[in-house]
């Protein structure tokens, strides 16, 4: 009853070949995150390439949460990761929250599916019971360590005759799954790291598939869940490269086309050191609490990475669909600059000012934002108003754009008004600021421009004159060194 029923099947090496269809099967990709913890930079960087990927090919993105190592589980770091998909602007077509056909998109709650396929395994004989105790593992462990060698399983548990496994069984002796893997690599070809081929048995020990508890290995509920989730790619990280060996001989074993597998480099800081998530700045989260923008976040990760036909700062989501060729992406690090952040949130935060309609909400923003933090201290109820935040917006437009005049102009009429006695009449007004004109070697244009903007927020209006008359020599100074600040 319990040897293998049937013999094993020997698969024909095919490679990565894949079936050629005439029509193009669906795209459906998936960001596959273990929930030890919250969402950060590596994470969204894959979960990125990914809706990319979908979204350029009118596919699927789906979100599957990986929690089958019980012990690590973080309380609320799925759900986190989920809302933090969302606020990047890049949530899952399907996932728990959305739904989906192909569900459950939580691993915990699929465990049949793992045992079924164990079960088949075991079936076939690609699998076999291993009652090895954690003593003995350890004890190998050890020797390994001892005699330099890398820690392997010596497959023992292979070797049981089916009266021997039948007997353990009925005394309940503990178990696990563990899968036999084949002696000779698959080579596959790799979309970003072209052809592979790791042979893996020579290095490492049969994998357990089911644990003791009955939950299964990473490499069980992966490879069992990209097949029932018709996953058609999968694009990951590089640490997982030398897995994908052991992933395809599961599929074969199984029966199943494996998908097409493109794994990304690894993202680094800048001096080539590792992120490290014990740093802690490097979680979406904490970005998000720095008000930096989701777009200068996913500009700055992309522009870190290749993937792309050039490379330029400014990219929102839009343009980095259009933009994205996975055949441009590279094997060499990806190194990122986590200093740059505030130039590319600067960059972003100028397309928002200019583009209509996230300047509404922009505008929505900032007044619930002022409501919230000053509230009632607020005399001025002019300052909420829409047009008067969109001034404020623009004034801050305008002056960049004259901003290298702007800060010798504006620190000139500071001293000049702060001085004394020229804010006495037009007349005077008028001849100082004429002198000052030929001083700073400007146009009187264009010194009037800016003062006009920095006073005012308006293009048109009273002569400048007038106006500096009438606001007085202090708020003349506090207007220029507001409209100055970055
Ligand atoms: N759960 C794995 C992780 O957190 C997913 C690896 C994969 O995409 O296959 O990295």
């Amino acid at each position: 009853m319990f040897g293998c029923v049937l013999r094993r099947v020997c698969w024909k090496r095919s490679g990565a070949r894949r079936s050629v269809c005439t029509t193009q099967p669906e795209v459906r990709v998936r960001f596959a995150p273990s929930p030890t913890g919250f969402l950060h930079l590596g994470g969204l960087r894959t979960a990125l390439y990914n809706a990319l990927f979908a979204k350029q090919r009118r596919g699927a993105f789906i979100l599957r949460l990986e929690d089958t190592d019980r012990a690590r589980l973080v309380p609320g770091a799925a759900d986190a990761i989920e809302d933090m998909l969302e606020w990047a602007g890049i949530p899952p077509d399907e996932s728990s929250r959305r739904g989906g056909h192909y569900g459950p998109y939580v691993q915990s709650e699929r465990l049949q599916l793992y045992s079924q396929a164990a079960s088949s395994l075991l079936h076939t004989c690609h699998a076999y019971y291993c009652f090895c105790t954690n003593q003995r593992l350890e004890l190998l462990k050890r020797e390994a360590q001892r005699s330099g060698h890398v820690p392997r399983y010596d497959n023992r548990c292979r070797h049981l005759r089916p009266e021997q496994v039948q007997e353990k069984l009925a005394l309940g002796v503990p178990r696990v799954v563990r899968f036999r893997l084949d002696s000779g690599a698959e080579p596959f070809q790799d979309l970003v790291f072209g052809w592979t081929r790791h042979e893996v048995a020579a290095v490492e020990g049969d994998p357990v598939l089911l644990k003791a508890d009955g939950f299964p290995t990473y490499h069980l509920a992966s490879v069992v869940d990209d097949h029932h989730m018709r996953i058609s790619h999968v694009l990951r990280g590089s640490e997982w490269l030398i897995s994908t060996a052991k992933h395809l001989q599961l599929f074969r074993a199984l029966g199943w086309t494996p998908p097409a597998y493109a794994h990304l480099p690894l993202l680094l800081n800048r001096d080539g050191s590792k992120l490290s998530k014990r740093q802690g700045d490097i979680f979406i989260q904490r970005f998000r609490e720095q008000d930096v923008l989701p777009e200068s976040l996913l500009d700055l990760i992309t522009h870190a990475g290749s993937g792309f036909n050039n490379n330029r700062i400014g990219r929102r989501l839009d343009e980095l669909i259009e933009e994205f060729n996975i055949s441009k992406i590279t094997t060499h690090s990806a190194l990122l600059d986590l200093d740059k952040v505030h130039e590319f949130n600067r960059v972003h935060l100028q397309r928002r000012i200019e583009d209509p309609h996230t300047r509404v909400e922009l505008m929505e923003e900032l007044r619930q934002r002022v409501l919230h933090t000053h509230g009632s201290d607020i005399s001025d109820h002019a300052v909420l108003e829409p047009h008067y935040i969109q001034r404020v917006l623009q004034l801050r437009k305008q002056l960049k754009d004259v901003s290298a005049e702007a800060a010798d102009i504006a620190a000139a009429v500071i001293q000049l008004v702060g001085a004394g006695g020229s804010v006495s009449s037009t007349e005077r007004l008028n001849r100082e600021l004429k002198l000052l004109t030929s001083r700073l070697n400007t146009t009187h244009s264009s010194l009037m421009r800016v003062l006009r903007l920095a006073l005012s927020a308006q293009q048109k209006g009273p002569s400048v004159a007038e106006m500096m008359l009438s606001l007085g020599e202090q708020e003349v100074c506090v207007r220029l060194q507001r409209a100055l600040e970055p």
